[in-house]
């Protein structure tokens, strides 16, 4: 397994990296460009709060306080979602996997459908600025479009770029002291990955301290290479 695609089977791309290295920013631009679906295990997890459901409550304490729900919850929510018709564009993971348990749950799920990771993408940041990104940063709640206190800052006060609505919103574990617990979550239980997706010769790492464009345009071009 090296990356290359088999047959015609959809991409899939997985973002890899720390809580505020910009898989979310990256997820989005890699959608509008390649045509790819963004899977936020994040944003399906908040999803699943809002709700209310079973999983939904059993995910909102552990969220709140910066640690990973349960390998069990997170593949059930993958693998619905994975199912749905738009999947078959090929999917952007951001935020998944996060254990070695759900990488190799992927690998299964991914085999029965015949696909495989295209690349595993590592965005690779220095963690103390990452504490100060995080915390600077909001989102439009009507299109997702991201922003920064001090990075990013919406060209009229409060109100979307993008989309010109007035619906800021900021996360609620995007706070000083959950971000440690979140930072400590990644070394212990995720950064193995590093060592997973090398292994399997699909790790791609990109320098993610620059600005955003530059970013975009180093993963823009490991895409192409791995996606056309
Ligand atoms: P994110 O939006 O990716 O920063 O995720 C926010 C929170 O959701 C994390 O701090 C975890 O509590 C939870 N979460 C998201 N994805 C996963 C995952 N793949 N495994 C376990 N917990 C997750």
């Amino acid at each position: 397994m090296d990356g290359s695609r088999t047959s015609e089977a959809p991409p899939v791309l997985i973002l890899l990296g720390p809580p505020g290295a910009g898989k979310g920013t990256q997820a989005r631009m890699l959608e509008e460009r390649f045509g790819l679906v963004q899977l936020s295990t994040g944003d399906l997890l908040r999803a699943a709060v809002a709700s209310g459901s079973e999983a939904g409550k059993a995910a909102k304490v552990v969220m709140e306080a910066g640690g990973l729900v349960s390998d069990d919850i997170v593949i059930a929510i993958l693998r619905d979602r994975l199912a749905a018709p738009d999947c078959a564009k090929g999917v952007i993971l951001d935020g998944y996997p996060r254990t070695t348990a759900q990488a190799v749950a992927l690998d299964d799920l991914l085999a029965e459908t015949g696909q495989q990771i295209n690349a595993a993408i590592l965005l690779e940041v220095d963690d103390v600025k990452m504490v100060v990104r995080i915390a600077g940063r909001f989102t439009c709640g009507a299109c997702g479009e991201g922003y920064h206190d001090s990075f990013k800052i919406p060209k009229v006060a409060e109100t979307c770029d993008c989309c010109g609505a007035q619906q800021m919103i900021r996360r609620a574990d995007d706070n000083a002291k959950t971000v440690m617990s979140r930072l400590d979550a990644y070394h212990e239980q995720t950064e193995p990955l590093i060592s997973y997706y090398k292994g399997s010769g699909t790790l791609r790492r990109v320098d993610a301290m620059r600005g955003i464009a530059a970013i975009q345009s180093a993963i823009a071009a490991l895409t192409e290479s791995v996606v056309n």
